[in-house]
């Protein structure tokens, strides 16, 4: 038995399962169709601002229905508006509308007032229909539900009773990012979160109590700093559960030795290092703050060096910068990382804290603030750079269209996770040149960026003129002095 044959999608590619919707360019698949019913903007044929589904035949330009000659009638009957007629004539954006005057409904028949500024923003995401699975979801909805009829206080801390996480974490986000909630770090809320639950599952008071004074005098101490400067992240999260975890290891330890904290000796702490330094090693912030609170006696925190054993060479790093200038298989988005982290020595959590406005561009000289002054970003990798500023990821998710991120992620208002960055470096199977900034930053001192972009053969004669005209900490390397 064999299925019939249908044409692929003249857009996607994809082979069709059941007979498709042909449009004047071709047949079209389900999923691109309603992508192209939701997409806006000035029609090149005629100049109208309206929904242009249709593509040029030169695929360079958007088409409105009139000009692409694509049949239906795309004009919703309840509100007017032109847009993916989802339900007997009724748009997207109407169907949403009506789900969410459901699902916000404050039980009076309205919805409830805290709400409307989410309600609002979920109604005027440029493409309804994600927000229309994701509401479709019963778990989606019955928090919206909880939250809309009071049943579950509308607060950080009302979110925290709530389950699945994933799921309140992304409504969290939505909720700081329309302003109904303060915002709060949410790596700090996760870190929060976690310690709590912690806490409760540890054996013996006295255990318990001191990591808890230990959790909230130092770890959470820091971590509210960061969140108030920079961000907590991912690894400071993962860090500072880590040093918790091998506290309670060294108490658990100390008291398999019959002894405790007060009692603790020199011979106690070399032993302890001794069997396991590196796993260890965390539980040295829970050492120092216990001598400075005089709980343990003051002795000598074993000291190791763990300098990375393999640097990087600067052969290797200039090859695959060609590699993230030349090789357009590679995705735009990884060149762009492999560029700033090699070309400037940036760990990836401050790349992904880029916003557009660390870019200028002005008379054709691309400058990146990376410190001060902002380093002038050479060519060719300036192209790179705006040719990836033109085409950012995740900016058509509905609750993300007009983030500044240079690399915005899927959650509302957030950049892309350092994980995430690290995730796609490792799957196009680049090396490991996160966590080596020490090494780079050297590399760096020997060959600026001007010099790497001569190295690769682009040679630019107003490179050197521009960094000096930057007031570029660069601009005394003369052409040729990266001979060494
Ligand atoms: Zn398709
Ligand atoms: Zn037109
Ligand atoms: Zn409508």
């Amino acid at each position: 038995m064999t299925a019939p044959d249908f044409p692929p999608c003249t857009r996607c590619g994809r082979v069709l399962r059941w007979s498709p919707v042909t449009w004047p360019e071709g047949p079209i698949c389900a999923t691109c169709r309603t992508w192209a019913l939701e997409t806006y903007g000035t029609c090149s044929r005629c100049g109208t601002e309206r929904m242009v589904p249709g593509i040029t035949p030169g695929g360079e330009g958007r088409l409105c229905t009139d000009c692409a000659d694509i049949p239906g009638c795309y004009f919703c009957s309840r509100c007017g508006q032109e847009g993916w007629i989802q339900r007997k004539g009724t748009c997207s954006r109407c169907v949403l509308t009506e789900r969410l005057d459901d699902l916000l409904d404050d039980g009076t028949g309205t919805i409830r007032p805290d709400l409307v500024p989410l309600y609002d923003g979920l109604r005027r995401a440029s493409r309804p229909r994600t927000l229309f699975t994701w509401t479709g979801r019963e778990h989606v909805q019955r928090l919206l539900r909880l939250l809309a009829r009071g049943e579950a206080p509308l607060t950080h801390e009302g979110l925290n009773r709530l389950t699945p996480p994933r799921s309140v974490a992304y409504l969290r986000d939505l909720l700081m990012h329309h302003g109904i909630l303060p915002h709060r770090d949410r790596h700090l809320i996760f870190f929060e979160l976690w310690l709590e639950q912690w806490l409760a599952d540890i054996d013996g008071q006295d255990r318990r109590e001191v990591l808890e004074r230990f959790a909230s005098w130092d770890i959470l101490r820091t971590l509210r700093a960061a969140a108030d400067r920079t961000g907590v992240g991912a690894s400071r999260d993962r860090n500072a559960r880590n040093a918790l975890r091998q506290a309670k290891a060294f108490l658990e330890w100390l008291d398999e030795r019959g002894t405790d904290l007060a009692s603790c000796t020199q011979a106690d702490l070399d032993a302890w290092h001794a069997e396991a330094f590196l796993a260890r090693r965390p539980a040295q912030k829970f050492l120092r703050w216990a001598m400075a609170s005089r709980l343990v006696p003051r002795l000598m925190i074993p000291h190791r060096s763990t300098a990375n054993p393999a640097p990087i060479s600067q052969n290797r790093r200039v090859t695959l910068l060609r590699r993230a200038v030349e090789d357009e298989d590679l995705d735009l988005l990884i060149r762009v990382v492999v560029v700033l982290t090699l070309l400037f020595a940036q760990p990836l959590s401050r790349l992904s804290r880029l916003t557009l406005d660390d870019l200028t561009d002005e008379d054709g000289r691309l400058s990146i603030r990376l410190g001060d002054p902002p380093a002038p970003v050479p060519e060719p990798f300036a192209n790179l750079l705006r040719a990836f500023t033109a085409q950012r990821p995740n900016l058509t998710t509905a609750t993300n269209p007009g983030a500044r991120w240079l690399f915005p992620g899927r959650r509302a208002g957030q950049p892309m996770d350092t994980s995430t960055l690290a995730h796609r470096m490792r799957r196009a199977k680049l090396p490991a040149i996160n966590g080596r900034t020490a090494a780079l930053r050297q590399l760096t001192l020997q060959a600026p960026a001007p010099v790497v972009a001569q190295m690769l053969g682009y040679h630019h004669v107003h490179i050197t003129a521009l960094a000096a005209e930057a007031g570029s900490p660069w601009s005394h390397y003369a052409p040729d002095d990266h001979t060494e």
